[in-house]
């Protein structure tokens, strides 16, 4: 057993995990430990852009961000922290441009943006471009922009290491276990604060968006220490994934303009949102495709709808809604510009289809995307505890693990990259503070103890079941009924298959008995996780009876402010999920009807 001392400890090198061990480095002895390669996190995936009224292009306003968010998330996101982040969103990208990151321009040399789903001009109720953007790879660039900077500002960091069990000692959180891929050692982080940044946990869903490393750790971690989840009820489907494949269609493609089509090749988002159509926020238009498909107009029968983004389209629909250029000029737009916008998403339909978007259309359906839920924060990145909003000493979160809860029901595009370079800065700043007044906790002898029993289970079960076919069994499951729409006996049985994975998977037996990248082992670890958060989402869907963001009930289809206007919080004690609840905080905007 390998022990390491530093102040501030944050697990995961994501934007969130950077940003975060970038400020609290700047005051206190700072490590980032991180399962991957740090420019390999999800992060770098993002392509859309990061949201911020900084109106390069067209008036915009923080205020109209606000609104958008608060509206977007269906009103249960939390006003004041929704305000805070918008206000600081326009200084944060400026931040980070002056870290070096290459936005596009405008030919006049500022930060170019591009229209999103749900960000509208609160005046005329169109769309309005808030999205900034690195061509179609926005995250790649914060990834790269915020790594550079933490190694020039000295921060450690622990490549390729996995944060396995959260110590906590007199209440408070005292550091980390984990295991260094490479050799099989155990390692103690002591610390006397630690920042969680571990990502989401998409991966238990059939089709999904998220890289293979989203399997929820952070949050399994801290409920097994006997902490809430917050509103793991509410996850986001995408529009649009590669059919079958899953892999993300960035919304930047409908940001260009291009439209959905169905099978009978109609385009269909007018009808379900006649105001922003194919700029809906995403559970608005996840639904309309699935509607589409049940309703038997999805292509050939099958269960995908087409994006067309072919320039000749993107233009005809243009003049259909009267789209223009800044400048008032109607909205033009060649393949050679698309190109330059979207290299990556041109690149992916051309590798993984075969099809070329500049002049054939691109299968699509909904993909599990995000995570509104996670380790419940208030606006510092400080995790909290109970109805009151109680912090807990020494332990934060930040970015999709957390909750803070910005995104209520229901994400906004953009919102995330944002999310995670604000409340990652507060989050390192916060950890840092207190850092330096704490002093640290005595470690019990052997800290690794409970880690080690999980790992021993693994390689001490009967063998009779087999990790791989459990995982499938929940994916599965998991996508045909806690999905997009979801119902009470549905779920029901969904409950008890996952039940029955979780039995199953105590017989679970790893076969490689290695040290080295035994990544075996840690899969089946993570599988354990992603049993443990199935559970948790679904009984939380469960108890949820109404519809609100990218949680839809076909039997309770409507918002019911009366009864649900509350976050969800989540205990696992002694095998059983406890339920409890806390206010939404409303500050300026009262609940309304969505209008679409
Ligand atoms: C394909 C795709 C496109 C997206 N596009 C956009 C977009 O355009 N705009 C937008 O706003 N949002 C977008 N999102 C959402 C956004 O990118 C993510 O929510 C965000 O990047 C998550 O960042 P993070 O820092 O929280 O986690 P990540 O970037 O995933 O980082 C997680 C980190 O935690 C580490 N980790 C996890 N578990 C452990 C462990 N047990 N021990 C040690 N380390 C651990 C990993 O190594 C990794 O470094 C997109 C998401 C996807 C999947």
């Amino acid at each position: 057993m390998i022990t390491h001392q530093f102040e501030v400890l944050v697990v995961g090198a994501g934007g969130a995990g950077l940003m975060a061990g970038l400020y609290a480095s700047r005051a206190a002895k700072t490590a980032i430990i991180t399962k991957l390669y740090p420019t390999r996190s999800h992060t770098g995936t993002a392509q859309g852009g990061i949201g911020a009224a900084l109106g390069s292009q067209e008036e915009d306003h923080p205020e109209w961000h606000t609104y958008d968010t608060v509206k977007g998330s269906d009103y249960l996101g939390d006003q004041d922290a929704i305000e805070f982040m918008c206000n600081e969103a326009v200084p944060a990208v400026y931040e980070l441009e002056h870290m070096g990151l290459p936005f596009d321009r405008t030919p006049d040399g500022k930060i170019s943006q591009r229209p999103f789903g749900g960000h509208t001009n609160n005046v005329t109720g169109k769309p309005v471009r808030r999205a900034c953007h690195a061509a179609d790879r926005t995250g790649h660039m914060i990834l790269q922009t915020l790594y550079q900077q933490c190694i020039k500002n000295n921060v450690t960091f622990f490549d390729e290491f996995q944060a396995v069990d959260l110590l906590m000692v007199n209440g408070a959180a005292a550091g980390v276990v984990a295991i260094e891929l490479a050799t099989g050692e155990m390692h103690v982080f002591h610390a006397k604060a630690v920042i969680f940044a571990t990502g989401g946990h998409g991966r238990i869903w059939e089709i999904t968006s998220n890289a293979y490393a989203f399997t929820g750790d952070g949050p399994s971690m801290v409920m097994r220490r006997g902490l809430p989840l917050e509103d793991m009820e509410f996850f986001q489907f995408h529009p649009t994934g590669i059919y079958k494949l899953g892999i993300l269609i960035t919304e930047g493609v409908r940001g260009e303009g291009g439209v959905l089509i169905n099978g009978k090749g109609e385009r269909f988002m007018p009808k379900y949102a006649p105001h922003v159509k194919d700029l809906a926020s995403r559970d608005v238009v996840s639904r309309a495709i699935y509607t589409e498909i049940r309703e038997g107009r999805g292509v050939n029968g099958q269960n995908y709808v087409y994006l067309d983004a072919r320039p000749e389209s993107i233009m005809k629909y243009a003049a259909e809604d009267g789209r223009t250029n800044p400048d008032g000029t109607p909205y033009k737009i060649t393949a050679e510009e698309l190109l330059k916008k979207l290299p990556d998403i041109v690149d992916f339909n051309r590798v993984y289809l075969g099809i070329d978007p500049m002049t054939q259309m691109m299968p699509i359906q909904p993909t599990a995307h995000y995570t509104m839920g996670g380790i419940p924060t208030n606006k510092f990145g400080e995790v909290v505890i109970d109805d009151k909003n109680t912090v807990h000493p020494g332990l934060y979160a930040a970015g999709e693990c957390a909750c803070v809860s910005v995104h209520g029901a229901n994400r906004l595009g953009t919102n995330s990259l944002l999310d995670l370079i604000v409340f990652g800065k507060h989050a390192g700043l916060r950890a840092a503070e207190y850092a330096n007044q704490a002093d640290f906790e005595k470690l019990p002898d052997d800290p690794t103890a409970e880690a080690r029993a999980q790992f021993d289970g693994l390689r001490n079960g009967s063998g009779k079941e087999n990790a791989f076919d459990i995982s499938r069994e929940m994916k599965k499951v998991m996508f045909d009924e806690v999905g997009i729409y979801r119902s009470g006996t549905v779920m029901e049985s969904a409950i008890d298959k996952v039940l029955e994975l979780k039995e199953r998977f105590k017989h679970v037996r790893v076969s490689d008995t290695g040290k080295i990248f035994n990544t075996e082992l840690l899969n089946g670890w993570e599988l354990g996780n992603m049993l443990d958060v199935a559970e948790l989402v679904a009984v939380c869907a469960l108890n949820r009876t109404e519809s609100r963001g990218g949680h839809t009930r076909e039997d309770y289809p409507n918002r019911d402010d009366k009864n649900w206007l509350k976050h969800t919080l989540a205990w696992s004690k002694n095998g059983k999920i406890e339920i409890g609840y806390k206010p939404v905080i409303i500050t300026k905007y009262q609940p309304k009807e969505r209008v679409y």
